[in-house]
């Protein structure tokens, strides 16, 4: 359950105001846009991957307390995705034989042209 960034005290990850202290959860009032919020008077823009990448052109950035597009440096923007195990054997060889199917193709040609030419002396 997440907490209030300002009292500490656990809230619905629904709720749009801390039923604490009021302290604003969300952005707009919509229980859908999170509102990123800085504790103890630090800025978010400096652990934030936007101003990082220097792609952020917020009014309030670098100094923003409180953001709806924060995000964290430490978590990747786009997961990584794990393959299970299971799954690379036979997977994992059509999908080189797809990645490099121009060259398995020109391969078998020249294996064939080979064999055609050996099989007519
Ligand atoms: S997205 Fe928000 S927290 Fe990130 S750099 Fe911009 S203003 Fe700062
Ligand atoms: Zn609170």
């Amino acid at each position: 359950m997440p907490s209030c960034s300002k009292c500490k005290q656990p809230v619905d990850s629904q709720a749009v105001n801390c039923p604490h202290c009021n302290n604003p959860l969300k952005a707009f009032g919509h229980p859908g846009i999170t509102l990123y919020q800085s504790e103890d008077n630090t800025w978010l823009c400096d652990r934030c991957i936007y101003h990082q990448d220097d792609t952020c052109n917020f009014p309030q950035r670098p100094y923003a307390q409180s953001c709806t597009l924060f995000h964290d440096l430490s978590i990747p923007l786009i997961p990584e995705i794990a393959t299970p195990s299971s799954r690379q054997g036979w997977t994992g060889i059509k999908n080189w034989f797809y990645r490099y199917r121009g060259l398995v193709a020109i391969a078998l040609l020249i294996l064939f042209s080979v064999f055609l030419v050996l099989s007519s002396r």
